[in-house]
């Protein structure tokens, strides 16, 4: 239906509605919901939505109500009161109702419900006499003054609380529930009095004048700080405000055979197909979720009202057969007679969202592509983090003892250590590792890689230490700035407390807490099937997994390689559905045990001689290396990239190990010292690194060529199909490319002479220069593939290094007022720049190699939006780190059902 802006109030009531379901953006969820609701004949309370147009009108019109606002309120109040029978407010059968405020996506952070509206000291007589319940009318006008002061004109909440406290003081009372009529109106004078004091007016008596003041209060909040940040944080953009949703009051709160409640259609925690809910009697409103009382489970509804549990049971079904989803429901009960104020789609966790949405596939109630649509990419690595046992911390009664941010989910415990080297030392002999550093440098990989969790007392979601640990897939809480860490005495303290090396830490990725004692951990049932330690039919979750997964596999096109340098994350790829290696980075093979001494000999080599003895050292190591891995592609392609970080990265940077170095290699301190001085750079991101290295030492480039062609030969001889494929990198000019291409030809048309055998590879590059985007054309004419490396072209493309990135970028995204850019552009790629640049690439590319293979790594290829870019301009595949590659199938799954409609 198209929205006719003449129109601005939409009716419901009796079982007829001017709104459905469909008119989110315009009615807001709740309000579009309720006219879907009375449609199909469910018991709603009557009432009218105002729509979200009026609010953007009044957001852009200086706190100006459109015109004709009033007129049309007013009338459909007028038919509201006549279906009613009762008048707003009136001194003989007055209607009560609430004001509601609701956005087309559910929204914490707006105004809260005002209830009651209508009430006056005459009103509230004729609500005596109408429910002979003098105390509940009183208290219905407590209520009423309490939320209209608080909510709408910003009242101290605690003021109220104040008079009602002294009231209850002199009258020696404890509960509110004691407080009889005589005390309750002795409150609702001292309400008054506060209000007055506040607002400097008079509480409104007149009833349409209350409403019209509530309906102003909702349309402000949506522009309130609590609201524009809760938007932002949620990556909610591009609606036009919030509705107002105006209802006849029903009451849970008129004695015992009346009550409240919530439910969700099936759990919303694990997505069991089973009612859930709570509900109270004798209450109203928000008091199930407050923790007044303790609510009752809703089965226990069928003692109390077997009539009413079997009606909600009964509408339950009808609300998943409508919406086609699970329901997250609320309704009171008056008098015995049960009513609906809302029905949504429920949030849930991740593990309900996967089991909720193949058990619908099943039960033949949704089709596999909408249960792809629906599950959240953003929080599907969930499902594969370890989990701290909650059972042991509400036993224990265990408290947390700081918190920092969620920066990467999972539970984690162990023995704390202050350094990577004393991490992995330990971790060698078996112990749990809980490595807590102030921030994390790339020296410190190993040590991460070996720790169940990663705690930083500095850095944000982006840190170093956030983004190795979500890649490792190890819980991770970042810039818990309570964390003083005291690396040389070995302690740590937080507040008051203070920890020991080796003292027990745990951690909780998912919320990030601290915990100060041991908590136990149970690992992800998934990944526990996956590497063989559980049987497949004793997890369901993991059933659902791969069921669900079939549903991705059959939709997607995009495929899904890797970011792996060792065997056993390549093994872990594959066995969440990886189709190969997207970027093989061998320096990383270089850092660990007897390599790291053969490099720094080759970087500390005085010649072409020295150089090539080193490399020869290093040859046979790199080339076990790459063959362990081909072995467990076992028959997937391997993008591997030649050398291409700058030298000095390889160099020790303190004191003492410079001196063992120096002894181990036989050469004084002084020269170690003088070459770290020499490979210095001012911009290192900027220097001597990439092709150049290989420009300048092409020596290198051979060693890695050979290393990767006889590893191919040796595992083909074993029966393994291999696809190497050799990425050169940081290319700018085609010349660069060709000249590297040229030497690493030698290379192999040598190793098939020598060997008469010979395997099909590829050469390409990676386009992470922005000259290489623009002559993208000249380069394919000798290129095979392009990856584009999109962390460096980012670097690049924007102008700013992502390690310097901290200080300001957090204010060109974070902040409400400067949005610079849309979102982190090291997370998700920068569309307009940097993907333009991608675009025209991948075209002049095309232009020239029509066969070209073009795919993405770095950061970016695991994240859903730029996944959903890839889609749509056409690459052949995204690369990502192992524990995103269920994610990125998922989001590859996702961009093929978006950009078809
Ligand atoms: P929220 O968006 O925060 O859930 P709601 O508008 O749904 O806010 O209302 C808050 C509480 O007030 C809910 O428990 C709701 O059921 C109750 N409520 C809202 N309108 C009415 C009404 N007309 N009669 C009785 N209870 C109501
Ligand atoms: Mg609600
Ligand atoms: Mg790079």
């Amino acid at each position: 239906m198209k929205p006719n802006k003449e129109k601005y109030v939409y009716f419901f009531g009796d079982g007829k509605a001017e709104g459905t379901a469909t008119m989110k953006d315009l009615l807001g969820g709740k309000g579009a919901n309720l006219a879907e609701m009375t449609s199909i004949g469910l018991p709603v309370p009557p009432g009218f939505t105002i729509s979200t147009e009026a609010c953007e009108y009044f957001n852009t019109h200086n706190g100006n109500l459109p015109k004709q606002l009033e007129d049309e309120v007013l009338n459909t109040l007028t038919r509201l009161e006549e279906t009613m029978g009762a008048k707003l407010g009136d001194n003989e059968n007055p209607l009560l109702v609430s004001v509601r405020s609701g956005a087309a996506q559910s929204m914490p952070g707006m105004m809260d419900t005002v209830l009651n509206l209508g009430l006056n000291l005459n009103s509230v007589e004729a609500l005596i006499k109408k429910s002979k319940n003098e105390r509940f009318a009183w208290d219905s006008y407590r209520r009423f003054i309490q939320m209209f002061g608080d909510v709408v004109m910003d009242v101290p909440h605690h003021e109220f609380e104040k008079a009602l406290q002294s009231v209850k003081d002199e009258t020696d009372k404890v509960f509110d529930t004691e407080l009889n009529v005589d005390d309750l109106k002795e409150v609702i004078s001292r309400y008054l009095v506060v209000y007055k004091r506040f607002t400097n007016e008079e509480f409104p008596t007149d009833p349409k004048a209350q409403l019209f003041k509530a309906i102003i209060a909702v349309f402000n909040s949506w522009n309130n700080e609590r609201a524009i940040k809760y938007r932002q944080m949620n990556d909610i953009r591009g609606l036009l405000g919030t509705a107002v949703n105006v209802q006849t009051m029903v009451f849970g709160n008129m004695g015992d055979t009346s009550g409240t409640g919530v439910a969700f259609t099936r759990d919303p925690s694990t997505g069991e197909n089973n009612f859930y809910g709570e509900y109270l009697m004798n209450a109203q409103g928000e008091d199930v979720v407050a923790g007044i009382r303790t609510p009752k489970s809703i089965e226990t509804l069928k003692n109390v009202n077997p009539k009413v549990y079997n009606q909600l049971v009964e509408i339950r079904d009808i609300l998943e057969n409508h919406y086609h989803d699970m329901q997250d429901l609320e309704f009171t009960i008056q008098e015995g007679k049960l009513f609906m104020l809302q029905t949504r789609n429920g949030k849930r966790t991740v593990f309900s969202w996967l089991r909720s949405q193949v058990e619908m596939v099943e039960e033949g109630l949704i089709d596999e592509k909408t249960a792809v649509s629906r599950v959240p990419a953003g929080e599907f690595n969930k499902l594969f983090a370890p989990i701290l046992d909650n059972n042991d911390i509400s036993n224990k009664n265990i408290k947390e003892v700081a918190k920092g941010l969620n920066a990467s989910p999972g539970g984690a415990c162990g023995h704390i250590y202050f350094t990577a080297d004393k991490a992995e030392e330990v971790a060698k002999l078996g112990k749990s590792v809980i490595l807590v550093r102030t921030e994390t440098s790339p020296e410190d990989i190993q040590g991460m890689a070996v720790s169940k969790g990663v705690v930083t007392s500095r850095g944000g979601m982006t840190s170093h230490a956030a983004v190795v640990a979500r890649g490792m897939g190890c819980p991770c809480v970042s810039g818990v700035s309570e964390i003083i860490v005291n690396e040389k005495k070995k302690t740590m303290n937080i507040g008051e407390l203070s920890f020991n090396e080796g003292d027990y830490l745990s951690i909780d990725g998912f919320s990030g807490a601290i915990y100060g004692e041991k908590i136990a951990v149970k690992p992800s049932e998934i990944v526990q099937v996956l590497d063989g330690t559980m049987k497949e039919e004793d997890s369901l979750l993991f059933k659902n997994y791969n069921k669900f997964m079939n549903y991705v596999e059959d939709i997607k096109q995009l495929g899904v390689r890797t970011n792996a340098d060792t065997p056993k994350d390549v093994k872990m790829a594959v066995s969440f559905g990886a189709d190969g290696i997207g970027l093989c980075r061998t320096e990383h093979m270089f850092f660990g045990g007897q390599r790291i001494q053969s490099i720094r000999k080759m970087i500390l080599a005085d010649n072409l001689i020295e150089r090539e003895a080193a490399l020869n050292e290093l040859l046979p190591m790199q080339r076990s290396d790459f063959e362990e891995i081909f072995r467990a592609l076992d028959g997937r392609a391997a993008t591997v990239r030649l050398l291409d970080p700058p030298l000095h990265e390889f160099l020790p940077n303190d004191h003492t190990s410079r001196h063992e170095l120096a002894l181990d290699l036989g050469v004084s301190v002084e020269k170690i010292a003088q070459k770290i001085t020499e490979l210095h750079e001012f911009n290192p991101m900027l220097g001597f690194r990439g092709c150049r290295l290989a420009i300048i030492y092409p020596e290198i480039l051979k060693m890695q060529v050979r290393a990767i062609i006889e590893a191919s030969l040796n595992v083909q001889a074993e029966g393994v199909k291999v696809i190497p494929e050799i990425m050169i990198p940081l290319v700018g000019n085609y010349k660069e490319f060709n000249f590297c291409k040229k030497h690493a030809l030698e290379v192999i048309e040598s190793i098939f002479e020598e060997r008469k055998e010979s395997i099909e590879y590829k050469i390409g590059t990676m386009i992470e220069v922005p000259r290489a985007s623009i002559t993208a054309d000249e380069i394919a004419h000798e290129a095979e593939f392009f990856s584009f490396g999109t962390n460096d072209l980012t670097q690049m493309t924007c102008g700013f290094s992502r390690d310097d990135a901290a200080s300001f970028l957090g204010h060109y995204v974070g902040d409400t007022d400067k949005q610079f850019y849309d979102y982190d552009p090291f997370a998700t790629i920068d569309i307009d720049g940097v993907g333009k640049l991608v675009q025209m690439a991948s075209k002049l590319g095309r232009s020239v190699r029509p066969t070209i293979k073009l795919g993405i790594c770095g950061e970016h290829g695991g994240d859903p939006k730029t996944i959903d870019f890839c889609q749509k301009i056409g690459l052949n595949y995204v690369s990502c780190s192992p524990f995103r590659v269920p994610i990125a199938r998922l989001a590859a799954a996702q961009a093929v059902i978006k950009n078809k409609k």
